[in-house]
């Protein structure tokens, strides 16, 4: 099996506000799997706050070459192989762990869904996300999230209320809303919630610090809102140790380690009624298109992210009209894959 990846900065069409500051775009990773004419692709969006860096993806590639993945074994003993080579390097993992369920979707003539034993129910609605925004730019921003029935909008913990007011000017659509941890009082975060849910909110994502599952935990007894952990679960053993404290979850591939992992988590998630938000870290129709496949288990994908870059290296997931549509996920002919 010939593997190569390109590395790429995926540029964001407006530098991305958070509370913790401003970014023009994401390191990335792509891998590309070859075996008999036919090509599996997979991502590694690295932002800046994860530990892995593109030199640590393809240091990993080298070990995944060296490891004998390979065409001559079935996919879930090239998975079985892969996952036994890191238990970190998530993102990296993700990568490969796509790009073989591509290739092999192709080769076996097989869906995801049935390769990969997810649910396959209807595609739920899309979020497209709003970072932290003046009232001038919101009505913009605002335009480009037309094709999109719900919105989301990052908080900064200091003009929530304005954010949000602003948001309404233009828009009568359901909103999610983002603090990324910039909440920090269990009494601001239950009035803002109530106040919020009158705004025709939908949930609250990451009100407080990572760490503090007990005031999460406090939280999401008294919030009339559902409180969905991103930055404080990553993983499955994540989930299990702390899921407890939310509502529910933002399942991402990249935080995860890619399907198999997503899909042990889902079914968590199900099994103890949580709810699951399908998320991505600002990638590409590439990394989109294979999380899109976990929609059996999600109530909202949170999939926006090759509409919120200018430079999109694939094509293969869109939202049109509120509705998300995956077709064949192609190469745009832009990136230069070196053979490892
Ligand atoms: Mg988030």
């Amino acid at each position: 099996m010939k593997i190569s990846f390109a590395s790429f900065f995926l540029q964001f069409r407006h530098p991305f506000g958070l509370s913790s500051g401003v970014r023009t775009g994401t390191d990335s990773v792509f891998v590309k799997l070859e075996e008999e004419g036919k090509t599996g692709f997979g991502e590694a969006t690295l932002p800046p706050y994860l530990p892995e860096k593109p030199s640590s993806v393809t240091e990993f590639l080298k070990i995944v070459k060296e490891s004998g993945i390979s065409h001559q074994l079935t996919l879930e003993e090239n998975l079985g192989l892969l996952h036994s080579l890191s238990e970190t390097d998530f993102a990296a993992r993700c990568a490969v762990e796509c790009a073989l369920v591509h290739l092999y979707s192709q080769l076996e003539n097989k869906s995801v869904f049935e390769l990969m034993k997810l649910p396959s129910t209807g595609l739920p609605e899309c979020t497209f996300t709003i970072g932290v925004s003046t009232p001038k730019e919101m009505e913009e921003k605002i335009k480009e999230g037309n094709d999109f029935s719900v919105l989301k909008l990052k908080l900064d913990g200091k003009n929530d209320k304005q954010i949000v007011t602003s948001a309404r000017t233009y828009t009568r659509k359901p909103l999610c809303v983002d603090a990324n941890q910039g909440w920090h009082s269990l009494d601001y975060a239950v009035e803002m919630s109530h106040w919020l849910k009158e705004q025709n909110v939908l949930l609250i994502e990451q009100p407080f610090s990572k760490t503090d599952y007990d005031l999460h935990s406090r939280f999401t007894t008294l919030s009339s809102l559902p409180v969905i952990a991103d930055e404080s679960i990553q993983d499955l053993s994540g989930l299990e140790k702390y899921g407890d404290a939310f509502s529910g979850i933002n399942i991402k591939l990249l935080k995860c380690g890619g399907l198999s992992f997503a899909r042990q988590m889902g079914e968590w998630a199900t099994k103890n009624r949580k709810a699951v938000l399908i998320g991505c870290m600002s990638e590409s129709s590439c990394g989109v298109f294979h999380a899109s496949h976990l929609q059996g288990y999600a109530q909202w994908l949170d999939l926006d992210g090759p509409y919120l870059i200018k430079n999109d290296p694939f094509s293969g997931f869109t939202i049109t009209g509120g509705k998300c549509e995956r077709s064949v996920l192609k190469e745009k002919n832009i990136l230069n894959f070196t053979e490892v």
